[in-house]
């Protein structure tokens, strides 16, 4: 039987005391499985992927990430201790950097670097871009690398935050068909938020909707 590679019991949050954000917000992510959170601009999407990711603290319930507790009563993992890949619709390289030193940024220190690197270079077919920097490549070659980059640590479990929404819609599908296909061959279990109806049901197997904080 396969495991949850997210469960989110209960979990509720405001940014302010008088306004709850996120509402009594239950999910399971089994493994190798891909989910979308579909839901209006302000709804919470982002805010519940920066709850996963430790950016924020819940004031209730429970988060466990590969079945290890990272947020409960009494507990609170740091993000870099949750092995988990996100992505943003700001794509945020390091500009100092070459397109091979950001993609390899979170594993600097390993010695397979190089051919991790390698690999994911192959995989997003950008290997003509690696000595290039941030400002020498296109927007979309750069979501590219924002990609790349979430996945050089090989988290189980990759959280996608509006990724696509600033790329033309050409540029989008091809993005779309080399991803679906990357996350089979790396079995990633995914969580997509989007407002992008068509999008969730291309990128995913199952579709939640989101609403003023609610899930439904
Ligand atoms: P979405 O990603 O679905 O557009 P967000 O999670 O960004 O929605 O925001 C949900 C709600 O929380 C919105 O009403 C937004 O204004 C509010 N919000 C977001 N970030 C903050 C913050 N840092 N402080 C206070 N309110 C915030
Ligand atoms: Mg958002």
């Amino acid at each position: 039987m396969s495991k949850p590679v997210l469960e989110i019991q209960t979990l509720s949050f405001s940014y302010k005391p008088d306004k709850l954000c996120l509402d009594n917000v239950n999910i399971k992510i089994e493994e190798g499985e891909k989910v979308s959170i579909l839901g209006p601009s302000g709804c919470g999407k982002s805010t519940l992927l920066r709850l996963i990711a430790g950016f924020e603290k819940p004031q209730k319930g429970i988060i466990k990430l590969d079945d290890q507790e990272v947020f409960a009563e009494n507990k609170f993992l740091p993000p870099h201790k949750r092995n988990v890949g996100l992505v943003v619709q700001e794509k945020a390289l390091f500009p100092h950097l070459s397109i091979a030193e950001n993609i390899g940024f979170g594993v600097r220190k390993s010695p397979h670097k190089k051919v991790i690197v390698n690999e994911l270079l192959e995989l997003f077919r950008i290997e003509d871009l690696k000595s290039k920097y941030p400002h020498e490549i296109s927007g979309g070659e750069q979501q590219r690398v924002a990609f790349a980059r979430s996945m050089a640590p090989s988290p189980k479990f990759l959280m996608l935050d509006e990724p696509f929404s600033a790329l033309d819609e050409k540029l989008k599908e091809t993005l779309y068909n080399d991803l679906l296909e990357i996350f089979l061959k790396k079995n990633f279990s995914v969580l997509l938020v989007t407002h992008d109806e068509n999008e969730a049901k291309i990128m995913t197997d199952k579709q939640i909707k989101i609403l003023d904080g609610r899930l439904s």
